[in-house]
């Protein structure tokens, strides 16, 4: 069965092309009706962080991408590390190498003095002990085939050969012990039966390596698939200073997970010209092969459309707890006003993003603190008094709070003193939000109730 990994290393928070490498792994496993294994490469113990794990947990969660193994921490497979290697020496695939730091850079100069590429000569692949000239503690290095070739064939890339004569004898246990990134790689592939590896491009250049250490130790490689990488929206490298790189950043600014999912799959990868697709959609047709073959790039607008799409199609429950948390962010405490799926059916249309809703939704939770400067010249300046002295009447007496009667009464207003609807609506609209836009007014009013409503007419005329 198949059996993919998604193998962050910790060092920072989950970033974009990380949670794309996810996704892709994690749809072609559901694709597959296979199994999606996290693991976590903690090795590097100076950059590894327990805030970059929570990070990638906290990621992973809200993206929705659940796993059915793990998370595994290279951290605690030491111990089967050891056991592999010791294997590999014992069976003669690994050797011991006690070449000194002096004389390896001795050697390098010299080669790159020859224009030639540096790489360790062998010179302790065929020793029967430690010379006589060791010093301290050996590193192990793998012993490459020299022969032949490395012939990766790459399901994005296409076939990828190596010269195993210009691959290097890898070193794969330092001299304190620890297993080198590498060789943890390959163990655990090959312990957690991996049978797709799917990953960024940049990791193209281990794979030969890789490949060879999973043959020394009588495994089939894997199929490799090395995704190109996701570009700035100007085409350049993605640095972390290039705007939201981080998929926690795309919660704070407002994106719903579902948004981002459809705008992560849709970097470097088509289905015709398909732009929105669901769940359901994205795991029936997924395939490695669709993968784009160049870097892709990203698109701003493209994310709050989609980000537009799902605020106006998912179910309003759905939203609405989201908008809960944004809500929260904000320090307001949703249970105290009106329900919000109400609210979120009100405001889908003119909203592009969460943060954007809840912020135009404060007013149904607290009373304007102030006018927004030009609609309160506007509207509410000399001639609104009696306007909303009228409405006040109108609205309070009301026999039911219902949008329809609240319209009726908007309007009568309207009629009665020979003004068009908006000349009404705009003040009254200042009035309870504090600014001049708000869902349509008699949906505003019927969400706000009728005492809010009357208390903050009594406040503007004032
Ligand atoms: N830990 C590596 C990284 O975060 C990924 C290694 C792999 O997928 O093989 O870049």
């Amino acid at each position: 069965t198949v059996k993919t990994r998604f193998a962050p290393s910790p060092t920072g928070y989950l970033h974009i092309g990380g949670a794309r490498t996810a996704l892709f792994c994690w749809l072609y496993a559901r694709r597959h009706g296979g199994r999606f294994v996290l693991r976590i490469e903690d090795t590097d113990r100076e950059r590894s962080t327990p805030e970059a794990i929570n990070a990638i947990l906290e990621g992973m969660a809200w993206l929705g991408l659940d796993y059915d193994e793990g998370p595994f921490y290279q951290t605690q497979r030491f111990d089967r590390y050891r056991e592999v290697l010791d294997r590999m020496l014992a069976e003669g695939t690994a050797y011991r190498c006690y070449c000194s730091r002096q004389r390896l850079e001795q050697l390098r100069e010299a080669q790159l003095a020859r224009k030639e590429k540096p790489r360790y000569d062998g010179r302790c692949r065929d020793l029967d002990g430690p010379p006589a000239d060791a010093e301290g503690e050996p590193v192990v290095r793998f012993r490459q085939p020299r022969e032949g070739m490395t012939v990766v064939d790459d399901r994005v890339k296409g076939r990828v050969a190596f010269q195993n004569s210009e691959l290097d004898d890898l070193i794969i246990a330092r001299a304190d012990g620890t297993p080198t990134y590498n060789f943890v790689v390959v163990v655990d592939d090959m312990d957690m039966a991996i049978t797709h590896v799917i990953r960024g491009d940049d990791h193209l250049n281990n794979t030969a390596r890789q490949a060879n250490i999973l043959q020394a130790l009588g495994v089939t490689p894997p199929v490799y698939a090395h995704v190109p990488m996701i570009l700035d929206e100007h085409g350049k490298k993605l640095s972390k200073r290039t705007g939201a790189a981080s998929v926690m950043d795309y919660r704070d600014q407002g994106f719903l997970p579902e948004a981002v999912v459809n705008y992560l799959v849709r970097l470097g990868w088509a289905h015709g010209d398909q732009e929105i697709f669901t769940l359901d959609e994205m795991v029936e047709h997924f395939d490695i092969g669709d993968i784009n073959h160049s870097a892709s790039s990203l698109n701003p607008s493209k994310l709050e459309w989609l980000n537009q799409h799902y605020l106006k199609t998912l179910p309003p429950a759905h939203v609405a707890r989201h908008l809960a948390w944004h809500l929260g962010a904000l320090g307001i405490d949703p249970t105290e006003g009106p329900d919000l799926e109400a609210i979120v059916a009100a405001q889908a249309e003119r909203s592009r993003t969460l943060v954007e809703m809840a912020e135009n939704s404060r007013f149904f939770f607290r009373e304007p603190e102030g006018y927004d400067e030009k609609a309160a010249r506007k509207h509410l300046g000399e001639g609104s008094a009696p306007v909303l002295a009228a409405l006040r009447l109108a609205l309070g007496t009301l026999e039911s709070w219902t949008a329809e009667a609240i319209h009726a009464a908007v309007q009568g207003v309207a009629d009665e003193q020979d003004l068009k609807l908006g000349k009404v609506a705009q003040p009254l609209r200042v009035a309870v939000s504090g600014g001049p836009v708000s869902p349509p007014i008699d949906v505003t009013l019927a969400l706000l109730g009728r005492e809010s409503t009357l208390r903050r007419i009594e406040a503007a005329e004032a």
